[in-house]
C-alpha cells in the first residue's frame, strides 16, 4: 500500500480547477461551470471580486503580518464594521482562522464562564473536528476513535421542544445551526429557538449559533441571529467572512465578554492583517451591491423554478439551499457536472445542496432549472 504525497482524506470532483471569475470556475481543459457549492461555501462574493482582491492585495504589499501582540488599525476596523453587521447586543468579536476553531473558543468560554463540564448540541449536527466542536458533532464515525476524549453532549432533536428539558444546570451551553446544513438543510423552527434561548436562561446554560454557513447575508438576511426575535450570546462565523482568507470569529455579547480576561484566548494567526482586510472588503461589498437583498432573490427564484426534472421539494432559504430528489442525489450532481453545474450533496442521500456566492446573477438558476429538466 502506497499513501500519495497529499494525503487521500477527501472525496473529490472529477475535475482539477485552475481559475474562476464570480460564481463561474474553470478547469483544466478550459471548461466553465456554474458554482453552485462555492467552495464548501466559502466563495461568498464568487472568485476574485476585484474589491476583495484589491484590499487583500494592498494590505499584503503594506503589512503582511503581525500577530495580536500590537494593536492594528485594520483589525480595529474590520472587529467594529462586523459588529455593526451582527445584530445589536452582539458587539466584542474574537477573532480566529476556521469554523471548527470560532466553535471550539465559544464553548470553551461557555465552559469556563460556568464551570460546568457539559454541552448540548442537535441531532444532525456538524460543528467540526477539534475536541469540543468535534463532540458537538453528531457523527458516530467521526467519534469513534476519540472515545474517552470528548466532553459528554446531551442530544437534542431538531424543533423538539420537548427536549429542552436536557438543558439542565449541568450543561455550560448549547450550540445550534439554525439551519443544519451538513445533515440536509433542516430548519430550526422560530419557536424551538425561543424555547431553547428561554431554558438557557432559566438554567444558566450560554446560547450559540453556529452561522458558520448561515451568515454573513447567505439566508437573505444578515444573520439567522436576530431575524427571529431571538438573540444568542454568541454567534460563530468563518467560510465566507473573507470570501476565502481563513478567518474566524466569534461575536457574543456583553455578558460573555466581561470576564475574558488576557490569555483566555489565543491564536498567532487570528485577526491577521490580510484577513481582516478580507473582510472589510466583503461587508463593504455586500452592502454596496445590496447583496443580502440579492440573496433572498436568489432564494426565491430557486425556489420558484427549480422543482423541476427530478426534485420534488426545495428546503432552505437565500442561498443555503436543498433539492430533495428522486434517487440518489449523488447521480443527480454527476449529471449536473457533466452539464456545467457544481452542486453539493449532504448526509441525506437525497438531497442535493446548492450554496452559491450570493452574488450569483439569476441567469443562473434560470440555466441550472435548464439542466436539471434535462
Ligand atoms: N460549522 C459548520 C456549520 C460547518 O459547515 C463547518 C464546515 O463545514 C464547520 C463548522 C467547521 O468549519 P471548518 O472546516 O472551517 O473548521
Amino acid at each position: 500500500m502506497s499513501a500519495s504525497t497529499l494525503v487521500d482524506t477527501y472525496a473529490q470532483f472529477p475535475i482539477e480547477l485552475v481559475e474562476g471569475y464570480g460564481s463561474r470556475v474553470r478547469d483544466a481543459n478550459g471548461r466553465d461551470y456554474w458554482d453552485f457549492y462555492g467552495g464548501h461555501a466559502v466563495a461568498l462574493l464568487g472568485q476574485a471580486h476585484p474589491a476583495v482582491t484589491q484590499a487583500i492585495g494592498e494590505q499584503a504589499a503594506r503589512l503582511t503580518f503581525y500577530s495580536n501582540v500590537v494593536p492594528l488599525d485594520v483589525r480595529t476596523r474590520a472587529a467594529q464594521r462586523l459588529c455593526r453587521f451582527t445584530p445589536a447586543g452582539l458587539d466584542h468579536v474574537f477573532f480566529c482562522n476556521s469554523g471548527t476553531e470560532a466553535n471550539e473558543a465559544a464553548l470553551k468560554l461557555a465552559i469556563q464562564q460556568t464551570g460546568r463540564k457539559r454541552i448540548a448540541a442537535l441531532k444532525g449536527a456538524f460543528h467540526g473536528r477539534t475536541l469540543l466542536s468535534v463532540a458537538a458533532t453528531d457523527s458516530a464515525k467521526l467519534h469513534a476513535s476519540l472515545e474517552g476524549l470528548l466532553v459528554d453532549t446531551a442530544r437534542l432533536r431538531p424543533n423538539a421542544i420537548d427536549d429542552v428539558e436536557l438543558i439542565n444546570q449541568a450543561v455550560a451551553a448549547v450550540i445550534v445551526e439554525p439551519i443544519q446544513s451538513i445533515a440536509g438543510i433542516v430548519e430550526l423552527e422560530e419557536s424551538f429557538l425561543a424555547a431553547l434561548r428561554r431554558r438557557c436562561d432559566q438554567m444558566g446554560a450560554l446560547l450559540i449559533y453556529d452561522e458558520i454557513q448561515t451568515g454573513m447575508g447567505r439566508l437573505g438576511r444578515p444573520f439567522a441571529a436576530g431575524a427571529y426575535g431571538v438573540l444568542p450570546d454568541m454567534i460563530t462565523l468563518a467560510k465566507g467572512i473573507a470570501n476565502g482568507i481563513p478567518m474566524g470569529a466569534v461575536v457574543m455579547n456583553d455578558r460573555v465578554a466581561a470576564p475574558i480576561k488576557i490569555g483566555d484566548l489565543g491564536s498567532t494567526f487570528g485577526g491577521g492583517p490580510v484577513a481582516c482586510a478580507g473582510l472589510l472588503a466583503v461587508i463593504e461589498t455586500i452592502e454596496a451591491e445590496r447583496l443580502v437583498e440579492h440573496a433572498a432573490h436568489l432564494g426565491e427564484r430557486m425556489r420558484d423554478t427549480l422543482k423541476i426534472g427530478p426534485v420534488r421539494q426545495i428546503l432552505g432559504r437565500g442561498c443555503l439551499i436543498g433539492l430533495v430528489v428522486e434517487g440518489a442525489a449523488k447521480d443527480v450532481q454527476k449529471h449536473l457536472l457533466e452539464r456545467g453545474f457544481i452542486t453539493g450533496t449532504s448526509d441525506n442521500p437525497q438531497l442535493l445542496r446548492l450554496m452559491p456566492p450570493i452574488n450569483t446573477p439569476l441567469e443562473a438558476v434560470d440555466e441550472l432549472g435548464r439542466a436539471l429538466k434535462a
